[in-house]
């Protein structure tokens, strides 16, 4: 077995990590991350780190899932891998399609799979376009988004999504992709209220649409609460009036569900949690709680109707699309959440108790707001509680923050100086005490180090 100092130096001479500062990893060294269990990472030194981000908003029933080494073992035996080309399934990803189909919202009964959250908005993209020519407004082409958004990697996913840093590395977003304001009242609000400001934002879409022309216009995109851009809860007001601008101009409406979907938020899907209507919901992470790759995208009936019935061949898909063992992984992770009643787990317990729990951090001298939903939560930490003064450093107490939760046994994400957490859903209330703990002695270590 290799040691932590040679993995280190193996991955310094052959490892490009994602989203990485190599400079700085190599001279941290990389984290070996060795096992886990429930809700608990152990690294290769041995340390036990609670994770309040569930991977990365993936583990959703926990690690150690024997159900689920046994679903993907017993499908490798019985048919590894076959295409979904050209008329053909496999058992368990039609099994897969009925099931996702069950708990979506009713209107919603068709699944494209693909590989990941960002191939899902590929699909989506070409799939909003294909639409529209099928219903011969091709003209229809523009997608607008919104600024911080995140739809992922790819060249359409970092284009789709709102994340200037993306869009400067690699001359994004592409022709046909727009962005507005996010609906992120604490930092942008300035001295409306949060009804206010939820409608401003909201319309911000309208003064787009009438800018571009309806006619020019296919799909708004939108994570129902923006989670990579720091847990963006938006007002009471945003949605309603969102639902009118659409319904107004005949425009789609795409419910990026990578994090929000299976149970984040407390409902199956965050576009229940706020009574909305997709056209689409492209969905992965959760839905095989991360044990394999896995995405998809659901799609309403009058857009499946459409590809169905006037679309021909759509030359869109993936190797990996409706992929066997992945898909035996994701429909034992549904009947996990099923059988365990895990929604109404996070709905009536988990959820209720986490947000109690992290509502008193907002005493704390270096927390400016704290705000959440289900189990995603998020701390915004200041120099100055009163006048929302930031730190002059932009980012630097949120990595003090992040690193001061890894000494003290936790992981949370920082971005910018917020700092988000997403822990698996199966998290019991010692361990949502414990990791609340860990928040306040975090804190006040930083407070003293920042000298607040
Ligand atoms: N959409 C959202 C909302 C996401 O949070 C992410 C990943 N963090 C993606 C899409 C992209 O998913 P993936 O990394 O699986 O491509």
């Amino acid at each position: 077995k290799l040691n932590t100092a040679e993995l280190q130096a193996m991955d310094a001479a052959h490892y490009l990590h994602p989203f990485t500062d190599h400079k700085e990893l190599g001279a941290r060294g990389t984290r070996i991350i060795e096992r886990a269990e429930g809700v608990y990472l152990w690294d290769s030194e041995g340390n036990k780190v609670l994770d309040g981000m569930a991977g990365l908003w993936c583990v959703n029933v926990g690690y150690g899932r024997k159900e689920l080494a046994e679903a993907a073992y017993q499908q490798m035996l019985q048919l590894p891998y076959y295409n979904s080309f050209f008329q053909c399934a496999n058992p368990p990803a039609v099994q897969l399609a009925k099931a996702i189909a069950d708990v979506a919202p009713a209107h919603m009964n068709h699944v494209f799979f693909t590989g990941s959250g960002s191939e899902s908005n590929d699909t989506v993209l070409r799939m909003v376009r294909r639409y529209w020519d099928l219903k011969g407004k091709s003209g229809k082409k523009t997608i607008i988004s919104r600024i911080n958004g995140y739809h992922g990697s790819t060249v359409a996913g970092a284009s789709l999504g709102g994340m200037s840093v993306m869009h400067e590395q690699g001359d994004l977003p592409i022709p046909g992709i727009v962005h507005i304001p996010q609906p992120y009242w604490y930092g942008e609000g300035g001295d409306m209220t949060p009804d206010e400001f939820g409608v401003w934002a909201a319309q911000q879409l309208e003064a787009k649409i009438q800018e571009l022309g309806e006619d020019q216009v296919a799909a708004f995109i939108a994570e129902p609460i923006q989670g990579a851009g720091g847990v963006i809860i938006p007002p009471d007001t945003y949605w309603p009036e969102i639902k009118r601008i659409l319904a107004k101009y005949d425009i789609l409406l795409v419910i990026d569900e990578v994090i929000c979907g299976f149970g984040r938020t407390g409902e199956w899907f965050g576009s229940q949690h706020y009574d909305l209507k997709p056209d689409f919901m492209p969905i992965a992470k959760g839905m095989t709680s991360g044990y394999l790759p896995m995405g998809g995208v659901i799609v309403s009936d009058r857009v499946a109707a459409t590809l169905i019935e006037h679309g021909g061949e759509f030359f869109h898909g993936y190797t990996y699309s409706g992929h066997p063992a992945a898909a035996a992984v994701g429909l034992e992770n549904l009947r996990i959440m099923r059988d365990e009643k895990l929604i109404d787990y996070v709905k009536q317990e988990a959820a209720p108790y986490l947000q109690e729990k992290i509502a008193e951090l907002a005493e704390h001298r270096l927390v400016g707001e704290v705000r959440g939903v289900g189990l995603l939560g998020a701390i915004e930490l200041v120099k100055d509680k009163a006048t929302r003064e930031r730190f002059p450093d932009k980012g630097a107490a949120g990595t003090l923050c992040r690193d001061l939760c890894v000494s003290n046994g936790l992981v949370m994400r920082a971005v910018g100086d917020t700092m988000i957490m997403s822990p698996p859903l199966v998290i019991s209330k010692t361990e949502i005490d414990e990791m609340v703990g860990k928040i306040w002695t975090v804190l006040d270590q930083a407070a003293e180090q920042l000298g607040v």
